[in-house]
């Protein structure tokens, strides 16, 4: 209980992204943090290890314990507790009616985005141990913002998922880059997001790219923070051109702008 009451304590709001930092000791060979159950290693940069965690928009609210791991050089490990403080934040609801045939998916279409949810899903899932971009995150389009991360939508009483990105102004064929570097793990038409790049940047940090007019990446490539990735479109399920920009950090649905926030 001692260890718990003398705990760092790092606090975040729901839907963002939370950077934790230790410093280095003397044969320190590296730190691992448990979250959520999943292992998150941290990388070593100067004189500290960082990494970075995510909340997601449904994280109960309240003290999480969390587990840290210190290996040493000659095999000790030591343990230590942190707390990430999740507090509560509120996203605007909004209620539609529309014709049911505009909710209503046929069904090949729900067979699709059904098979597409479980393949993107199981990207995200992977929680890769290098950390492989190299500054801080951008906005994939200089100076745009989106403020709609986390609206939640009600189509005739039917709650939707929360919107898990942010939606940035874009006309067809602005070109959107890659918000820091990272590894192409996906680059083709889905049927919501429409022609989709998702990059890999390591420590389970994915971005996501959708609705382009047109994708200039292909799967497996490694590209540099601010590369060319595509065009903005109006591809998949939308009303008009503009490019939603995901960033998912271990599977937590974040809002990016968050992780852009971190490199300030
Ligand atoms: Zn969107």
């Amino acid at each position: 209980m001692i260890a718990l009451l003398l705990a760092l304590v790092f606090s975040a709001n729901q839907g963002s992204a939370v950077q934790l930092s230790f410093p280095d000791e003397p044969g320190l060979k590296s730190v691992e943090i448990v979250w959520e159950n999943k292992k998150v290693p941290a990388f070593h940069v100067d004189d500290r290890w960082t990494t970075i965690l995510g909340v997601d928009i449904d994280a109960k609210p309240g003290k999480h314990a969390t587990s840290v791991f210190f290996t040493m050089n000659d095999g000790r490990l030591d343990q230590r507790e942190v707390v990430i403080e999740i507090e509560t934040k509120k996203y605007p609801t909004t209620e539609l009616k529309v014709d049911d045939r505009y909710v209503e998916l046929s069904k090949p279409d729900l067979a699709r985005a059904n098979r597409e949810a479980k393949e993107t899903e199981a990207i995200y899932a992977v929680i890769g141990d290098e950390m492989l971009w190299n500054e801080p995150f951008k906005v994939p389009i200089p100076g745009e913002t989106g403020t709609n991360f986390g609206h939640r939508r009600i189509f005739n009483g039917q709650p939707r998922a929360p919107h898990a990105g942010a939606d940035l102004h874009a006309a067809t064929g602005t070109p959107i880059h890659a918000t820091n570097r990272g590894r192409v793990v996906l680059a083709k038409h889905l049927f919501f997001t429409g022609n989709t790049v998702i990059l890999d940047h390591g420590l389970g940090v994915y971005s996501l790219y959708a609705h382009l007019s047109r994708i200039d990446v292909k799967r497996g490539v490694m590209v540099s923070s601010g590369q060319l990735l595509g065009l903005a479109g109006a591809t998949g399920r939308v009303t008009g051109p503009h490019l939603h920009w995901g960033m998912r950090v271990q599977g937590a649905r974040v809002d990016p702008f968050t992780l852009v926030e971190i490199g300030k």
